[in-house]
């Protein structure tokens, strides 16, 4: 079940057709078109899983699929962002390119965005448009801070005595992009079962607060990143979206609530107390921002 409703700046709910007829309040909060934009990426009319939805905790998913929610137009902005980044660069996929093909096997569909001579003419890439956060973009390419000692010691105060240290950023760590990985190495196994030979992935990033001081603190100062993407063998791939798609068919079927998300597809929590648009249908999302609440 896509949303169903719009939260406007002020905190109040309006259904999204009558949003689109008419804005409840005495200004709208952005343009007519992009609102309709906003509304057409909440319901692109795929009834089964597509690997993105996959990728998401089984509960976040279920729930999606099958209670009316209600989103920030405001927090959909980006994801139309990524697909304005799409538009701009469809009009140039000359030569041996295809683009923004939805793939189907018996377990879901995706759809990639490049195959092809994307990085040279003899190429047989496969490319994923992502825009994204300094923070998301610092974890993806395994940047971290380091004490490293200055050779100075404190002459006075609590740490008297003891070393000089000073921070220095490290890009050796481990990168968190999984999730991208099995996306895209899923998008190689759907071309490749059609006879198109994927010899590398790569992931565009772009980085959405990259003008922000917040992006420099977290080493990000560039407005783009080229991050290459390993190869995940098809078995561990098949198996890990097999067994969550079988997973949600099974709750859908029974329509029993699924486990909870993972502590990984949970952010931690971070996404149950900010960005789980399910949440408040989730006895854990309401836990989470219960203790929030309480705690503030
Ligand atoms: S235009 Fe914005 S403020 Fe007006 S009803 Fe729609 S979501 Fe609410
Ligand atoms: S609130 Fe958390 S646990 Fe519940 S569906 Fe959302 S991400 Fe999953």
């Amino acid at each position: 079940m896509p949303a169903t409703k719009f939260i406007c700046p002020d905190g109040s709910r309006v259904d999204i057709k009558k949003c689109l007829q008419r804005c409840i309040h005495d200004q709208r909060c952005m343009f007519l078109p992009t609102l309709r934009a906003i509304a057409r990426s909440l319901d692109r009319g795929i009834k089964e899983p597509t690997v993105t939805e996959l990728i998401c905790g089984v509960r976040e998913t279920y729930l999606k699929k099958t209670m009316e929610y209600a989103v920030k137009p405001y927090d959909q902005l980006y994801a139309i962002h990524g697909s304005a980044v799409h538009t701009i660069n469809e009009g140039f996929t000359e030569g041996n390119m295809f683009s923004e093909e939805r793939l189907y096997d018996d377990i879901t569909s995706g759809k990639f965005d490049l195959y092809g001579q994307i990085i040279d003419l003899n190429d047989k890439s496969l490319g994923d448009y992502k825009v994204t956060s300094s923070y998301k973009l610092m974890r993806a390419l395994g940047y971290y801070k380091v004490d490293v000692i200055t050779g100075e010691i404190y002459k006075t105060g609590l740490r008297k005595g003891q070393m000089k240290t000073r921070k220095e950023w490290r890009t050796d760590g481990v990168r968190h992009l999984l999730d991208w990985a099995v996306q895209l190495n899923y998008y190689r196994m759907l071309l490749e079962h059609r006879g198109f030979k994927v010899e590398r992935m790569e992931v565009q990033a772009m980085c959405r607060d990259y003008s922000l001081r917040i992006a420099t603190e977290r080493n990000i100062r560039k407005p783009v990143y080229m991050i290459h993407i390993n190869k995940i063998s098809d078995r561990w791939i098949k198996l890990y979206m097999n067994s969550k798609a079988k997973k949600l068919n099974i709750a859908l079927k029974n329509k029993l609530m699924p486990e909870m998300c993972t502590s990984k597809e949970r952010w931690k929590n971070r996404k149950c107390a900010e960005y789980c648009v399910v949440a408040e249908s989730c006895t854990f999302g309401r836990l989470v921002k219960k203790q929030i609440k309480a705690a503030a």
